[in-house]
């Protein structure tokens, strides 16, 4: 084990692989609350249900969305700024064509919603799929094309994704169908996508510790289904671990299919290498040059669950790092 200021560092003899393995925790931060409940959610009015209690969806009441907004704006200040992405309005609808071409399909056909028209008008009569992960329109969208001015670094906010969890896996903020999120996209040469995850990966760690949530990083597992060659072979480095999580420890657990979990899974942090690039055919302008890949989405609603676990609900006993952003 290795310390250094925040967190303690795991050392390993071989490069791990296998999805939950504890790379890194956090060691000196402490929540500032111990009195969390679902309950409270709604009693405190953050959200309020919308179209019954099993619907997967729920309004984010002005409360809510007062801490939601100051969040983003941290997020946009403390990451987008300082990192220089640049922020897009991204589609969140896709086609078929792009499912598979992203080979969505295969990973999250059980989970995918389509939308249904109603011919009662000359608009669309296709399906089109609500996109499941935030960034594939921006692969479709870079498609063929020749990247230069490397790295090319931009983020989206702009509206929900969509999932059909089972009913009985629902739980406010954290397993909805419909959810918000911040994606943070980047292309560069290989040694780049590796640094930039590494950049703000940790800058998100230093906000968790400033916002008094405990945090550590364990393997994930990926979003778009991964080659054999990507996912299921140990990476070479620890830094070219394809999918790092980054979980955010609760004050009460939340049970997810009888069991109770300490952790909640914020964010996920992936290094796609080539991947994603190949199957849009997107190339750097310089041949001699490789093009990587990668994303790092905020589930928000879950960093509401988890700010509001450890910090509570008097916004006068909130850090100052959120105080800053609250209008
Ligand atoms: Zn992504």
């Amino acid at each position: 084990m290795m310390i250094n200021s925040n967190k303690t560092t795991r050392q390993f003899n071989t490069i791990p692989w296998q999805e939950g393995i504890v790379l890194q925790e956090s060691n000196k931060v402490r929540s500032n609350f111990n009195n969390f409940s679902e309950r409270l959610l709604f009693q405190k009015k953050i959200i309020d249900h919308y179209l019954g209690k099993k619907s997967g969806m729920f309004l984010i009441l002005p409360k809510g969305q007062k801490l939601l907004n100051a969040l983003i704006s941290l997020l946009k200040d403390e990451i987008g700024k300082q990192f220089n992405f640049q922020e897009y309005s991204l589609p969140k609808m896709i086609n078929q064509q792009i499912c598979e071409q992203a080979k969505i399909s295969g990973q999250w056909d059980y989970y995918l919603l389509s939308t249904k028209s109603h011919r009662s008008t000359k608009g669309e009569r296709n399906t089109l799929t609500l996109d499941p992960l935030q960034c594939t329109p921006f692969y479709k969208y870079l498609e063929n094309k020749k990247l230069n001015n490397l790295p090319l670094r931009i983020f989206d906010v702009s509206g929900p994704t969509y999932r059909n969890e089972d009913k009985n896996a629902l739980t406010p903020l954290i397993k909805q169908l419909e959810f918000r999120r911040l994606e943070f996209i980047y292309f560069d040469q290989p040694q780049g996508v590796v640094n930039i995850r590494e950049q703000v990966l940790t800058k998100l760690e230093k906000v968790s510790q400033a916002l008094n949530i405990p945090f550590r990083r364990v393997i994930g597992s990926g979003c778009y289904e991964m080659t054999s060659e990507i996912l299921r072979k140990p990476a070479k480095t620890l830094d070219t671990i394809p999918i790092i999580d980054l979980e955010m420890k609760l004050t009460k657990p939340y049970k997810k299919r009888n069991k109770k979990l300490d952790y909640l899974e914020v964010v996920g942090a992936s290094v796609l290498q080539d991947q994603q690039t190949n199957r849009f055919n997107i190339k750097p302008k310089n041949p001699q040059q490789k093009l990587w890949s990668g994303c790092v989405g905020v589930g928000l609603n879950r960093f509401m669950y988890a700010f509001l676990s450890n910090n509570g609900f008097d916004e006068n006993k909130w850090p100052k790092l959120i105080k800053k952003y609250l209008d």
